[in-house]
């Protein structure tokens, strides 16, 4: 027969599978020798097989009873003693805590006969009946459903009449029986009053609990699995509201906001844990204790030091104390800010209570990336406008624009809002403090380039009805017209009008350079913490940048050269007419010429980027776009040439560049004329890039440089593709003089190019993993369309718990990843392998990443510090 009941004598902490967090601490503070009332925990295991069938499983009850007389023994008090009568606390505990969002039954053992026993042995009638309607109002609320209010109503009508003192004890008993009535309306039967079978039904309710609406919204968010169950806790009542010597309380060990050292909680006089829960008076801090109680404050502060030797971490715990005498209720590893996060794990390295390494493991990339973030100072912000998206983070306040125009004008910071994105718009989002669209996800194109650019943006805000022609947007009634001021925060999504206050970051500061590690404790901490990831981490960083700008941030921020440059970021501005003219080249002198004039700027660019990386790889990605990107839209094309034709004008070069656009349209670009197929059309493109990288290693050489670039082929599916642009590529280098050795590898983004990894690792110096696109062909689900159409169903019935193109997908496309890191390995043993899709910046997909042996991640600039910290836990 299962065991379901273990007493606290008998667990320990490592057992939270099955008597939950609160019963396996409890169980822990037991073995530790301290106070805590005695009593059991009913397992997960009995919850799942009731929630399962609907009734108890066979036996529980006589267990419950069994483990129930041991502690009766022990205490020499029995449940429903009409003299003396022991109570019980009948509390809810999962693996993971649910904080608020299940049951509690407290003063279980209470009935017309107990109530006179516990007054007489308390002396205090007034707390036996109010520990009395305590129990009516919670066990009908829990066990039966009835709302909280219909008590709370009748309670307030009693205190208003009541004198300064409080309710008298016969307005208390009164109570009770206005209570057993509301109670019997409800039911349709006497509130219960045997104990025992108070206490089973309160078993029951809390295992109930279990698929509360509230408790399921929560796992869904805290992505909890749901058929984990919940453990019951029983154990005997200690009072914290006996009087001005009784009291109860919350403590932490350190500071969970900024991980200061020192006891820290609030502490509240003459009363019980649900009480400092509701508000109903002000607490005050721990250190009145200190006056209060000196003799309990102690001990609370020794019995902390306890525990945060034993954890070796920060513990948070509740406490009463009644008459004088402490008792403990509850302890766990305490949840914790980011901030307090690295302040406590290192100075607990600091303590040598945890190894530099397991430091490592109590912080994470994410709370790093909120960290660097500047943002908005919480308290006091109004109600937003509306909610997007949080897809790049920040907190960024401006006028509201609506190109890149305007945005380039304005004098003061501006937040560009634009339905969505494109290229087009790219001048806009560099001039802009913000970016904020009202279509698309985290991988829209707003989305991924303010990664890139650590702008913050929203994106998806679907409240916004924009009007670029009018020059302004609509939430509901409210109309925005540009020039207004509104704040956006790139991590909640939140969208306000106004300039809500903005926190600078003082860890963005130390990451760029501008602040010393012991200016303050938490970059100190940072600080600590990133320099040991540093040396351990097997996985390199480099980031994806396509200016000298981004190059040189990169690198301060800690990159080892360059992983993708987005060679299309050249071909924007101004220079859009010379890739039209490309385009539009109708024989291949002009081709050439359009070619010819490119060249020295694409040098140029080359020369910037590896002098801002010199010594360091940088890996040159050829042209992947489909060529009409590079054109303006279709319809805006249209509606010029018609709007010409109609005031009976020329439309000149606009009909030529509609007709051009009309014959390249394609029903699925992303799946159309890019990438390596546009080298094989478009004769020379691939040549003049590979020249132009080529000359300016040349000329980084004479110039005394150290320059180390690679070239990068994207979207090959074959490896014929790739040989062929090898080829075309090794031509051109062999004409030239001076250049040093040019490595030649391929993306690794399509689903045949690793299912032929080996073929195509004949052909390639190095393979990235384009996980973006890998994504997106490997799921058939387009990138920009996705996150605004079925992403948000898919998410809330957990078909995924992330998004794939957030977090890498691993048992889909992480196989294919890993597959073709053998089998490219396999071919070519030297092969250098890493990933330059947005999971290389994702702190989960980097530890898939580093398990898969690659041999670098390369992400945008701002999350390096976030990918060097991420690649060091992967390493411990
Ligand atoms: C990718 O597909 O993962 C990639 C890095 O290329 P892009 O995002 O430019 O298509
Ligand atoms: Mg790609």
């Amino acid at each position: 027969m299962p065991k379901y009941v273990y007493d606290f004598i008998e667990g320990d902490r490592s057992r939270a599978d099955l008597l939950g967090g609160k019963g396996a601490n409890l169980a822990e503070m037991t073995r530790l020798g301290l106070p805590v009332p005695p009593g059991f925990t009913v397992t997960t295991d009995a919850c799942r097989a009731y929630l399962a069938t609907g009734a108890p499983p066979a036996g529980l009850y006589e267990e419950v009873n069994a483990h129930l007389r041991e502690v009766e023994a022990r205490l020499d008090r029995w449940l429903g003693d009409p003299r003396d009568p022991l109570l019980l606390a009948v509390r809810s505990g999962g693996r993971y805590s649910m904080p608020g969002m299940m049951e509690t039954i407290l003063d279980i053992g209470l009935n017309d006969a107990t109530v006179a026993g516990l007054a007489a042995r308390t002396g205090e009638e007034r707390f036996a009946w109010d520990s009395y309607r305590r129990l009516i109002q919670m066990f009908g609320r829990t066990v039966h459903g009835i709302p909280a209010e219909e008590f709370e109503h009748e309670l307030a009508a009693v205190r208003a009449t009541a004198g300064p003192g409080g309710p008298s004890a016969e307005q208390l008993r009164d109570l009770v029986d206005t209570y057993k009535k509301i109670f019997a309306r409800h039911v349709g039967h006497d509130f219960p009053q045997a104990p025992h079978e108070q206490l089973f039904l309160a078993v029951r309710a809390v295992f109930s609990s279990w698929h509360s609406e509230r408790a399921r919204v929560y796992r869904r968010q805290e992505r909890i699995p749901d058929d984990l169950g919940t453990a019951v806790n029983v154990m005997a009542m200690v009072f914290g509201n006996l009087g001005p010597d009784s009291g109860t309380g919350v403590a932490f060990t350190r500071d969970p906001a900024t991980g200061a050292p020192g006891v820290y909680g609030d502490y509240l006089t003459d009363a019980q844990g649900e009480d400092v829960v509701a508000g109903i008076r002000n607490t005050v801090p721990l250190t009145e204790l200190a006056r209060l109680d000196p003799v309990s404050f102690h001990r609370l502060r020794e019995i902390m030091a306890t525990l945060e030797r034993h954890y070796r971490d920060l513990c948070d715990v509740e406490f009463t104390i009644e008459r004088g005498r402490l008792w403990m209720l509850q302890t766990r590893v305490g949840k914790r800010t980011p901030a307090a996060a690295f302040v406590i794990a290192a100075q607990l390295a600091e303590e040598g209570l945890i190894t530099a390494d397991e430091a490592l493991t109590r912080v994470t990339g994410a709370q790093l990336a909120q960290l660097a973030f500047p943002a908005f100072d919480p308290t006091g912000a109004p109600e937003p406008l509306a909610v997007g998206v949080g897809a790049s983070p920040g907190a960024a306040v401006g006028r509201v624009v609506f190109d890149s125009a305007a945005a380039a004008a304005a004098t003061g910071p501006v937040i560009l809002v634009r339905p969505e994105t494109t290229p087009d718009d790219l001048p806009g989002m560099i001039a802009a403090a913000g970016v904020l669209t009202s279509r698309g996800g985290k991988t829209s194109h707003a989305a991924v380039v303010a990664r890139g650019m650590g702008r913050t943006c929203v994106c998806g805000a679907d409240a916004l009805r924009i009007d670029v022609e009018r020059g302004e947007f609509r939430v509901g009634d409210r109309v925005v017209p540009a020039g207004e001021l509104i704040s956006i925060d790139g991590t909640s999504g939140r969208i306000w009008l106004g300039e809500v206050p903005v926190q600078p970051s003082p860890v963005a500061r130390y990451l760029a350079g501008e602040l010393r590690p012991e200016s303050d404790p938490l970059v100190a901490a940072v600080h600590r913490l990133l320099t040991h990831a540093d040396a351990v981490r097997t996985l390199g960083v480099r980031a994806n940048a396509d200016t000298p700008e981004d190059a040189r941030r990169a690198r301060r921020l800690g990159a080892a050269g360059i992983g993708l440059c987005r060679t299309e970021h050249m071909f924007l501005g101004e220079r859009r007419e010379l890739v039209e003219r490309l385009i539009l080249a109708d024989d291949p002198a002009e081709l050439r010429a359009a070619l010819d004039a490119l060249l020295p700027l694409q040098r140029a660019d080359f020369v910037g980027l590896l002098a801002a990386m010199d010594g360091l790889p940088v890996t040159v990605r050829l042209l992947d776009p489909p060529l009409h990107e590079f054109l303006p839209p279709l319809a805006e094309l249209t509606a010029r040439v018609a709007r010409a034709q109609a005031r009976g004008e020329d439309p000149g070069r606009d009909a030529t560049l509609l007709a051009a656009v009309r014959r390249m349209h394609e029903t699925n670009p992303m799946l159309g004329l890019r990438g390596v197929r546009l080298g094989l059309v478009v004769p020379g493109l691939f040549a003049m890039q590979v020249r132009a990288l080529a000359e300016a290693a040349a000329q980084r050489l004479r110039a005394g440089g150290d320059p180390r670039p690679e070239i990068m082929v994207p979207l090959v599916g074959d490896v014929r593709e790739l040989a062929a642009v090898r080829d075309e590529a090794r031509r051109v280098l062999a004409e030239l003089d001076g250049a040093p050795e040019i490595p030649i590898g391929t993306m690794v983004e399509t689903p045949r190019a690793a299912l032929t990894a080996g073929e195509i690792a004949g052909e390639a110096s190095f393979f990235s993993f384009g996980t973006n696109d890998l994504t997106q062909t490997t799921w058939a689900f387009s990138r920009d369309d996705v996150e605004g159409s079925f992403f948000p169903a898919y998410l809330a019935r957990g078909i995924f718990g992330v998004s794939p193109f957030e977090s890498v997908d691993t048992a889909g496309v992480g196989r294919l990843v890993r597959l073709a890191v053998a089998e490219g390995r396999a071919a070519r043993p030297e092969l250098t392998v890493g990933v330059c899709g947005e999971h290389g910046g994702d702190p989960d997909s980097i530890a898939f990443f580093a398990a898969a042996g690659l041999d670098y991640v390369s992400c945008s600039p701002y999350r390096v510090p976030v990918a060097r910290l991420a690649a060091g836990r992967a390493a411990v």
